[in-house]
């Protein structure tokens, strides 16, 4: 199929499990320590009270809202791959350091303590996350926070318990997307295989 860039008028309709598979071609690889995957930058910021965060390349979903850059839709042109502890360390450093691009949050935030992955789509790329959270699990970091559209995860019930294994330090913000209520998953059961998948973290 043809890589799905941003949506034109007139967009024809698209699998977004499928472009999680094409995606995940591109922005991850194999390495030396494990599955890699790409990201576009390491830094802190105010959100949550001060957060530690990496920005994951490429998503499933174009969402007309949607705030990344050009790194959801051109995933090959962005962002440098990383181990899985590349991106732990980097989280960690991110920490460290605070916030660093900004006076005013530093004296408002003086302290970092939370890890996130943001940005496009952090759960493209099984394995690299799971790993990441193995490092995470075993930092002083109390809590990771991922952010994530819930598409793969509804369909992949074997992640969605992979991941409850990390239920003491991961809080998983799901945000349903939707343009309105009507485009939701239409058949119920799909509906509600999705929302069961979730329930489990
Ligand atoms: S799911 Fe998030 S990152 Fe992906 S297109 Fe929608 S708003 Fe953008």
């Amino acid at each position: 199929m043809e890589y799905q860039r941003f949506l034109t008028q007139g967009f024809k309709p698209f699998n977004p499990l499928e472009l999680a598979k094409e995606t995940e071609k591109i922005v991850t690889k194999k390495g030396e320590e494990g599955l890699e995957r790409k990201y576009t930058n390491f830094y802190s910021v105010p959100v949550y009270r001060g957060i530690a965060t990496g920005y994951a390349v490429g998503c499933c979903l174009r969402c007309i809202y949607c705030w990344s850059d050009w790194s959801r839709d051109f995933p090959e042109k962005f962002g440098n791959f990383y181990s899985p502890k590349q991106v732990a360390q980097n989280l960690f450093k991110a920490a460290e350091e605070g916030i660093i691009y900004s006076n005013y949050w530093r004296k408002l935030i003086t302290k970092v303590n939370k890890l996130r992955l943001s940005g496009c789509e952090p759960t493209i790329g099984k394995e690299h996350l799971l790993a990441i959270l193995e490092f995470v699990e075993n930092s002083k970091y109390p809590l990771f926070i991922l952010e994530t559209n819930g598409i793969i995860l509804g369909s992949d019930k074997d992640y969605v318990k992979r991941l409850a294994e990390f239920k003491d330090k991961i809080y998983v913000r799901v945000s349903f997307k939707a343009a309105t209520q009507k485009a939701l998953p239409k058949e119920p059961v799909q509906l509600e295989n999705f929302i069961n998948s979730l329930l489990k973290l």
